[in-house]
C-alpha cells in the first residue's frame, strides 16, 4: 500500500508509453518488501534542466531512472558519477542525497553483459560486431572490452560516432583489437549484437546484413518491443542463437532497483 512513508522513485523519458521499466521495477519493490514506487514523469530535453532543479527539493524522492534521450544530458546534471557513468558519459540510474546532491551511474553495460551470462552465454572470447554508437552503444561497447571479447567491431550510420566510440574505448583497453568499419562488414563474427533503434518498427531496414547471419552466430539485441524483432527473426531462420532485448533490462533490475533506493541517507 502506498502511505506517506512510501519512497518515491521517478523515471524521465521522452516519449514514455513504452517504457517498460516502471512494471518491472515496481514488481521487484513489491517482491522485496521494499516500500517504493517507481512514476513515470514524461519530461522533454528542453526542460530536463529545469525539471532536475526542482527535484532536488523533493524530500522523499530517492531516485530517479533516466532513459531515452536524457541518459546523456543528465550526466552533466549530476553531482557526481559513478565508474560506469563516467566511462560512458551517460547515466540511467540517479540517487538523490538528503542535501540535494545527485550521483549518477550508468548499468546499462552491467545489464547487457549480465543478461548475456544469465543466459549461459559467455562473452569473453567472442569476435564481436556491434552496430549503433549511440548511448546503449558507448555503454555495451565499454561492457564488452571488460569482459575480455576477442576482438570488437563497431558499425553505425555515422561513421564519425562509431570512429569516435572505438577511440574510446581504447583509450582504456589498449590490447583489445577494435575498430570502426564504415562499409556493411563482410568477415565472419560469432557474436552480433543490434544496439540501434533499428526494429522498433517492423519498417526498419536490417541494422546489419542478412549475410553476416550464420549458423553458429549468436544475434542479441536491445530492442525490448518487439521482444522477437525482424533481426531476431531472419537470424532465427538462419540457424543463428538468438537472444532478446529484455535480458538487458532483467539483468540489471536488482542494479536499478538497489541504487535509486540508497539515495537521501547514504
Ligand atoms: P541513441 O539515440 O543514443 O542511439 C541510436 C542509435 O541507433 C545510433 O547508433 C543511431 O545511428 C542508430 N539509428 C537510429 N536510427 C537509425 C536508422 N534509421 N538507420 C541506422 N541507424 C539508426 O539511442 P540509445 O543508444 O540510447 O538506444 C538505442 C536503443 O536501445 C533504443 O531503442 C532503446 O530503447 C534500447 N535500449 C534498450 C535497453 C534494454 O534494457 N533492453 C537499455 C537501453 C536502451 P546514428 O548515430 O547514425 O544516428
Amino acid at each position: 500500500m502506498i502511505t506517506g512513508k512510501t519512497a518515491l522513485v521517478g523515471i524521465l523519458a521522452d516519449p514514455i508509453a513504452h517504457v517498460q521499466t516502471p512494471q518491472r521495477l515496481n514488481a521487484w519493490f513489491r517482491d522485496h518488501g521494499h516500500d517504493a514506487i517507481l512514476v513515470p514523469m514524461h519530461v522533454g530535453a528542453d526542460d530536463l534542466a529545469s525539471l532536475v532543479q526542482s527535484l532536488r527539493r523533493l524530500r522523499n524522492l530517492t531516485g530517479l531512472v533516466v532513459t531515452v534521450p536524457h541518459k546523456e544530458a543528465f550526466a552533466l546534471l549530476c553531482d557526481q558519477l559513478g565508474e560506469g557513468a563516467s566511462m560512458v558519459g551517460a547515466v540511467n540510474a540517479v540517487k538523490r542525497l538528503s542535501d540535494g546532491r545527485l550521483l549518477g551511474e550508468n548499468f546499462d553495460g552491467a545489464g547487457f553483459v549480465g543478461g548475456l551470462r544469465a543466459a549461459g552465454i559467455n562473452p569473453a572470447g567472442h569476435d564481436v560486431l556491434m552496430a549503433g554508437a549511440g548511448g546503449a552503444a558507448r555503454a555495451i561497447g565499454f561492457a564488452l572490452a571488460r569482459a575480455d571479447v576477442a576482438s570488437l567491431s563497431i558499425f553505425n550510420r555515422n561513421h564519425a560516432k562509431a570512429d569516435a566510440l572505438a577511440r574510446a574505448i581504447q583509450s582504456h583497453f589498449p590490447k583489445l583489437p577494435i575498430a570502426a568499419v564504415a562499409d556493411p562488414p563482410t568477415e565472419k563474427f560469432s557474436l552480433i549484437v543490434n544496439a540501434t533503434s533499428l526494429g522498433l518498427s517492423e519498417a526498419d531496414p536490417l541494422p546489419v546484413p542478412a549475410a553476416l547471419l550464420r549458423p553458429g552466430t549468436t544475434v542479441a539485441e536491445v530492442i525490448m518491443k518487439p521482444e522477437r524483432t525482424k533481426l531476431l527473426d531472419v537470424a532465427a531462420g538462419h540457424g543463428c542463437r538468438i537472444h532478446p532485448g529484455r535480458h538487458m533490462l532483467e539483468a540489471q533490475i536488482e542494479l536499478l532497483g538497489s541504487f535509486v533506493l540508497a539515495g537521501i541517507d547514504s
